[in-house]
């Protein structure tokens, strides 16, 4: 045992693990396709036990990862050694404030948990990422993004606070109560999407919506993806207001479907749409109507109203399933790129040409509404030692395509340390130095998340 880690075992009360004890899965992402090592791991048992292990850290000059529910796909909480501070037990409601329509919780806390105690009480949290064992602590700190983003926004527009245990170890608040702020610099908006670099975030005050009426979804269904993805803006631009326009090639919720055992209707198709409404009934039921006629003069063939229990349980299964499918079916890389919404065909058609061209299958789906087009990128049998080169190749040429055509490596998963060459080889070096300048204020030694893209 090091000075550190005999310290620890004796200051905190939550679980310690020490190097070779330490499971893998708690050294990786949901993929585990990178393993990391550690020299202690900590669940903190509580607020008081985070910064106890914060202060330590600092006094010996140990680096930390930050680790909550661990579904992240980027390599973010692969450790290269130091402590890995597991803050997944943090996972309180503080405060539930209907006046002023927020809820005030841990870090820790699942979106599961906070979805069923915000609806139980008349509210949503309308982000919406698909992983709901993720935690707000995690959400926050990866700026997540959902289905829902096209109407409510991301992650970012509904923190309205954060507690944030800073790398000396000293606690501080961000931002109020309030609605408005234009009080100050906002750093607030800076720790939201630092992934782990900034210090742990151990409060957190979200805002909250009222529960709509009611909510109707559609599953549009096209016989080509170009046709699907040029769909997407004319539904944008007919003033529908739809909550969610989602996408999916036919290829992928193939893999869905034979993972969950349930079946998409009309399997001719290339490529689906699930649009939703929000609203009283008359209203989503007209829109779904209006946008029956949008969707048909752009190809789509038939549109299912999913007002069918039965039928739309099976399709949000078969949909929320996609990355556990693919994650089955052996190794894959998840790619999160966005694109300007007017490029999303053009995008789809060069990952097309550069998956052939590559010999490497890119299969689609994702948050078609905001641009975020997910790629499964899978092995299939292409040799183990030839993999990372042939990986590495087909995702330089498709972040490559996402810049050229005006977009970015991630629209919601972060960068982590998977994706961290990319980010570097394409970020404007201004921009650059000045995220560096931000990092160096919040963490001068370089300690937090050492590994992922705001490291010095
Ligand atoms: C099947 C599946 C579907 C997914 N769908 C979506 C989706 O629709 N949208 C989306 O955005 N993401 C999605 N994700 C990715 C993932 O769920 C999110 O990135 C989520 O926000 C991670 O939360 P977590 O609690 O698991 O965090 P972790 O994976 O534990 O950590 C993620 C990052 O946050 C940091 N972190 C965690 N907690 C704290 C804290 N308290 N203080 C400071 N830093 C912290 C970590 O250091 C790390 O950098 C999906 C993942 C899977 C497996």
């Amino acid at each position: 045992m090091s000075a550190f880690t005999d310290e620890l075992v004796k200051t905190c009360r939550g679980q310690v693990l020490l190097d070779g004890a330490i499971p893998a899965k708690l050294l990786s992402d949901f993929i585990g396709a990178l393993k990391g090592h550690a020299e202690a791991y900590l669940k903190a048992a509580d607020r008081d036990d985070v910064i106890a292990a914060v202060k330590l850290a600092a006094a010996h000059h140990v680096s930390v990862t930050v680790r909550s529910g661990g579904t992240n796909l980027v390599g973010a909480t692969v450790p290269d050694g130091g402590l890995v501070l597991d803050v997944s037990g943090l996972n309180r409601v503080l405060d539930f404030d209907a006046a002023n329509m927020c809820v005030t919780v841990e870090p820790g806390i699942t979106q599961k948990d906070l979805i069923a105690y915000v609806e139980s009480r008349g509210f949503i949290y309308p982000p919406d990422p698909a992983e709901k064992l993720g935690t707000i602590g995690g959400n926050v700190s990866t700026n997540a993004g959902g289905m829902r983003a096209v109407k409510y926004g991301v992650t970012r527009d509904f923190v309205l606070a954060l507690e944030l245990v800073r790398p000396d170890g000293e606690v501080i608040t961000l931002g109020r109560r309030v609605r408005k702020n234009a009080t100050g610099l906002n750093l607030k908006e800076i720790v939201i999407g630092s992934e782990g670099g900034f210090g742990v975030i151990t409060k957190v005050t979200l805002k909250l919506v009222p529960k709509p009426e009611s909510s109707l979804s559609a599953l549009l269904c096209y016989r080509s993806l170009d046709d699907a993805c040029r769909s997407v803006n004319a539904i944008l631009g007919a003033h529908l207001d739809p909550t969610a326009v989602e996408f999916q090639e036919r290829k992928v919720i193939a893999f869905a479907e034979k993972f969950c055992g349930k079946a998409f209707p009309e399997p001719s198709s290339k490529a689906y749409l699930i649009v939703t409404f929000d609203g009283t009934p008359q209203s989503v039921k007209e829109r779904v109507a209006r946008c029956k006629e949008v969707a048909a003069s752009c190809g789509c063939f038939a549109l299912i109203p999913l007002d069918d229990e039965k039928i739309t349980a099976d399709i949000w299964e078969v949909r929320g399933a996609v990355a556990r499918a693919v994650n089955a079916t052996g190794p894959w890389e998840p790619v999160d790129t966005v694109v300007p919404l007017d490029q999303i065909a053009a995008f789809m058609e060069r990952v097309g040409r550069i998956s052939e061209e590559e010999g490497v299958r890119a299969l689609g789906f994702g948050h078609a509404g905001d641009g975020n087009v997910h790629l499964c990128v899978l092995r299939d049998a292409i040799p183990k030692a030839q993999w990372p080169k042939r990986l590495d190749r087909t995702l330089a040429r498709i972040y490559d395509a996402a810049y050229e055509l005006g977009g970015l490596i991630s629209g919601e998963h972060g960068i982590g340390k998977a994706k961290r060459k990319y980010f570097l080889e394409h970020a404007d070096p201004s921009e650059r130095e000045l995220m560096l300048g931000v990092k160096r204020s919040f963490d001068p030694e370089n300690r937090f998340n050492p590994h992922d893209a705001y490291a010095l």
